[in-house]
């Protein structure tokens, strides 16, 4: 296949591409080559600013876009995943150059996100409030508004998926936005701006603004113009956007912060059936997954059966060229090349039993082999920190009740994962468990219908589903007196 052209690498401000205020530019990079693969706008605080005043008079009452129906709002977004089914094959040729994941996977990303621009989209004209019965001669209603300006700061793991995250219930609830896409990934937005532009979305009411974290996300989450933050990505990160927004304007908050996943495994299960969910549950996305399964426990009549067979999987994952048809690309920069092998290196020295992969493939690019390690144990850095790479940890236990302990002996709750054949034990897990999401007998159905979110440190708030859309509206509670005299 052809590296696609690249159409777009300003800023997207008020419906024009637009070089950074400092004509500033970075390199966004092919993690196959290491080579630099375009030049982009670098946009700091005073992009931001231009940004979000254009947000600002995009969402002035009175409007082309507070002044629209609510149902050509959803129309707008619909011809938004029209115009996304066109060109879904450059979309995610796109992300396979910038990101590195093989393309048909990019491609399936693409496909999903078109699914939650039209779910949201149908949301538009379906966001309404109530008539209470208070107390008196009143009647009193709820409106729900939209929030207002929002800031968006989103990672690089699916690029296009995480900002039809964070569009999709801002466009319904009828917000205007200002996105920062991550510096490792920041072509693909870029034409989602120009695609938003065709469906005819006015100006000002989608902004895209790429830049550094520290400098352009850290511009949104200070801004005293900008009513709501909305962050995907580590929980370092999470802590600084949570305090930046208590220090200026109290802004809003959700955040969505990863986690350290249980998938817990009963003996009672299909064993080969149990060992394909669980490389699934970890090496989808090259383990560069918020929720992936990235603690496997596995009871102790089938751990060693277990162990065996999932290090014969493993070692079967094809990794190379994700332009051809390989399971498993390049990891997303050094950055977090290097972390994982620092972390892979933490497990053998804290002895783990590495049962497969453990190193780098090649010697260019960021390929790493997918890696099991058996025999870890709780206080393993491996089994503690969000490695965010391809490293599967086996850990043995013995009783459902040690094993909830274990699972919650976290900081994280994003999710969690249960299989076996006995509905008791699936039901007691899903109810012990503290995570936002749990699967039993699959992993990571996630669907734009599916709220999806943290408990504890993995994060405030939920995305898709109608809970997605409720992040993004305001209630306005409205009291008439129905009649003087009697008031
Ligand atoms: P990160 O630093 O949290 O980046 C996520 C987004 O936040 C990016 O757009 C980033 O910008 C931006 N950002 C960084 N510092 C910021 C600041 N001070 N103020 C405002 N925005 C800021 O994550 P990362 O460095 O890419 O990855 C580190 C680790 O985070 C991973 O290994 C993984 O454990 C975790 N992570 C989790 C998720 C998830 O889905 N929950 C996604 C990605 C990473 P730039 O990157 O452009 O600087
Ligand atoms: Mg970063």
């Amino acid at each position: 296949m052809d590296l696609p052209e690249i159409k777009y690498t300003q800023l997207f401000i008020n419906n024009e591409f637009v070089d950074a205020a400092s004509k500033k530019t970075f390199a966004t990079i092919n993690p196959c080559t290491e080579e630099v693969i375009a030049l982009v706008a670098e946009g700091d605080r005073a992009d931001i600013d231009l940004a979000v005043q254009a947000a600002r008079r995009a969402f002035k009452i009175g409007s082309p876009w507070r002044t629209m129906d609510a149902s050509k709002r959803g129309k707008l977004m619909l011809s938004l995943a029209q115009l996304m089914t066109r060109d879904k094959e450059y979309l995610a040729q796109l992300d396979t150059l910038d990101n590195g994941k093989p393309y048909q996977e990019a491609l399936g990303d693409i496909e999903q996100s078109i699914d939650v621009i039209q779910y949201f989209a149908g949301w538009a004209d379906k966001i309404h409030g109530d008539t209470i019965p208070a107390d008196g001669n009143v009647m009193t209603i709820t409106k729900k508004e939209p929030v207002g300006v929002v800031g968006q700061i989103i990672p690089w793991n699916y690029p296009v998926a995480m900002l039809a995250w964070k569009w999709g219930p801002a466009l319904a609830a009828g917000c205007t936005l200002v996105l920062k896409p991550a510096d490792a990934t920041p072509l693909s937005a870029l034409y989602m701006g120009q695609l938003s532009r065709e469906a005819g979305f006015p100006p000002g009411v989608i902004n895209i603004v790429n830049g550094f974290g520290a400098t352009a996300g850290a511009a949104i989450a200070e801004h005293m113009n900008i009513d709501k933050v909305a962050f995907t990505g580590s929980t370092q990160v999470g802590r600084i956007i949570m305090q930046a927004a208590a220090r200026t304007n109290l802004k809003r908050v959700s955040l969505e912060l990863g986690g350290k996943s249980p998938l817990v495994i009963f003996d009672d299960v299909d064993l080969d059936e149990a060992v394909n969910i669980a490389y699934n549950a970890i090496f989808t996305n090259h383990g560069q997954n918020c929720c992936a399964g990235s603690r496997t426990f596995v009871q102790d009549g089938i751990y060693d059966e277990f162990v065996k067979k999932a290090a014969e999987l493993a070692k079967k994952r094809v990794v190379g060229d994700p332009w051809t048809d390989v399971d498993q690309g390049p990891q997303v920069n050094k950055v977090q090349f290097d972390r994982i092998l620092g972390f892979i290196n933490q497990g053998k020295e804290q002895g783990a039993k590495l049962v497969a992969g453990g190193q780098r493939v090649g010697d260019l690019g960021y390929f790493v082999q997918p890696t099991v390690f058996a025999e870890v144990t709780d206080e393993m850095v491996i089994a503690k920190e969000e490695i965010f790479g391809p490293v599967q940890s086996i850990l043995r236990f013995s009783t459902m009740e040690e094993v909830i302990k274990r699972a919650n002996d976290t900081q994280y709750g994003l999710a969690a994962g249960v299989l076996t054949r006995d509905i008791k034990k699936a039901l007691e897990f899903s109810h012990s468990i503290e995570a936002g999401s749990v699967w039993i007998n699959c992993y990571d159905h996630t669907l734009a219908q599916t709220p999806f979110g943290g408990f504890k440190q993995s994060g405030h708030g939920r995305e898709l589903g109608p809970e997605g859309v409720k992040e993004y509206i305001e209630t306005k509670t409205i009291t008439m007196a129905l009649n003087q005299k009697n008031s």
